[in-house]
């Protein structure tokens, strides 16, 4: 299946690259790991990947071994422009996302829907992950989301069908991907920090249809110009989900229903994700789905049993009449829009972090019910420049202070909104980290 590998070096040692690394070394490789972190948990998989007769650096990368090796893995969390990656670019060496590795190693034995989009990628991957096992398959959320492809390859019991998350980042580096069905959720600017244009981007996301064939089904938003118009060309079926175009899958918003192909699936009120781009998200699944012989009870009952994800519009908890809600995936500005739009209430709105290249002035059309916006971290005076004006703006100091502030500032009946539209690591590990540490500073309120 994967051919000689001889010297592979992974470049990342978290839990995809450590699975990657126990695959390629059951194949027969050579295997330089390494890691830029150190942490307890990577000296645990350094210390186990040893003793399998891999060779292990922690606390940073040997770009020598790395520029000799003859295939080079990426982790999903390693940026594209990090040196050891941009060493192996340089020398022409091939470079394979984990994924890629994974899949190659699965060969044709599992069938897959692919999720990639700017925004939703793993809320859909987790509704159609969800909605296969409704139906009684054993099925499984791979990638980003959940388990690492290549573990699952490992496994000598394999799930019937995936359904698999995959970033930009991922695709760059995954010549041979080709699913059974790709969801394409949506195209928004994201990333500017990292990409040198938009173009580059979008590009990215277009090598899930690199290999598309007369097989192929793609599920594809009607509501978002910019994706059909990057998709026209590309060969194989297409159903195409849709709110305010008219779709394949729609939402009725007239009768409140969720339909496809003209036939009523379910009550929107019955899923329980806020947000018109949750409806979205459900329609682009149940549409995958379908492909696999999901039927439309299955879909109907998949989606009033889904529950909403950590740190994306997920309420937290009431205090003093006050709707505490963690939206910290929100990490660019089209995210931020599309919590605004969710919004029914009065809202307090915590908006900062690492800026990402994207104006907020986006914002301000959408902030007709916020009393307060606090800005705050790297972001902040970004945030003051582009906002203020269009609503009340203060500066916030520390997260705690952020916090404090918008106790003070919420009214009974108001919503405080971490939604920032900006990375978390200029305060924080993570988006992660960010979200939960709001939710204990909420709980201890
Ligand atoms: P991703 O994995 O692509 O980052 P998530 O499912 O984790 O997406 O959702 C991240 C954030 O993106 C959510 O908090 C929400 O604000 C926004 N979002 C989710 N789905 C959509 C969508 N279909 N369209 C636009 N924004 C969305």
């Amino acid at each position: 299946m994967l051919g000689r590998l001889g010297d592979v070096a992974v470049v990342g040692l978290g839990r995809s690259g450590g699975a990657a690394s126990r695959l390629l070394l059951r194949e027969g490789a050579s295997v330089y790991g390494s890691d830029a972190g150190r942490s307890e948990a990577l000296d645990a998989e350094a210390a186990s990947l040893r003793a399998l007769g891999a060779r292990v650096d922690l606390g940073g990368h040997d770009l020598e071994l790395i520029g000799r090796a003859s295939l080079v893995i990426v982790s999903p969390g390693v940026p594209p422009d990090a040196p050891a990656v941009a060493t192996a670019r340089a020398r022409g060496i091939p470079i394979w996302a984990e994924a890629e590795l994974g899949l190659r190693a699965l060969g044709d034995s599992v069938p897959y829907v692919a999720i990639t989009g700017t925004n939703g990628k793993t809320t859909t991957t987790a509704l159609a992950a969800h909605l296969l096992g409704t139906a009684g398959r054993r099925a499984i959320a791979a990638g980003n989301i959940g388990t690492p492809l290549c573990e699952i390859a490992l496994a000598d019991r394999r799930p019937e069908v995936m359904a698999v998350e995959l970033s930009s980042f991922q695709l760059h580096d995954m010549p041979t991907v080709r699913p059974t069905v790709g969801i394409l959720t949506n195209l928004a600017p994201d990333h500017l920090d990292r990409y040198p244009s938009l173009e580059a981007y979008y590009r990215d996301k277009m090598a899930l249809f690199a290999n598309a064939d007369g097989r192929s089904l793609w599920v594809l938003n009607a509501d978002d110009p910019e994706s059909l118009r990057w998709t026209a060309a590309v060969v194989g079926g297409r159903r195409t989900f849709g709110l305010a175009a008219p779709a394949d899958g729609h939402f009725d918003r007239a009768s409140g229903w969720l339909v496809i192909d003209r036939v009523r699936i379910a009550r929107r009120a019955g899923l329980p994700l806020l947000g018109d781009h949750n409806a979205a998200n459900a329609l682009a699944a149940a549409l995958a789905v379908q492909a696999f012989g999901v039927d439309a009870d299955a879909i109907a009952t998949g989606w009033a049993t889904v529950a909403p994800l950590n740190h994306r519009l997920e309420p937290v908890a009431e205090r003093f009449g006050v709707l505490w809600i963690n939206d910290s995936k929100a990490t660019n500005v089209a995210s931020t829009e599309v919590a605004l739009r969710a919004m029914d209430r009065p809202f307090v709105l915590l908006l900062g972090g690492r800026h990402k290249g994207e104006p907020y002035t986006k914002l301000g059309p959408l902030l007709g019910r916020c009393r307060v916006v606090i800005a705050y971290g790297e972001a902040g005076p970004l945030v003051v420049r582009d906002l203020e004006g269009v609503v009340p703006v203060e500066s916030g100091g520390d997260f705690a202070d952020v916090l404090a502030r918008a106790k003070a500032a919420a009214k009974p009946g108001d919503a405080v909104l971490l939604s920032p539209a900006c990375s978390s690591y200029d305060m924080f590990q993570n988006y992660e980290e960010r979200g939960r540490r709001f939710r204990a500073a909420v709980e201890a309120m």
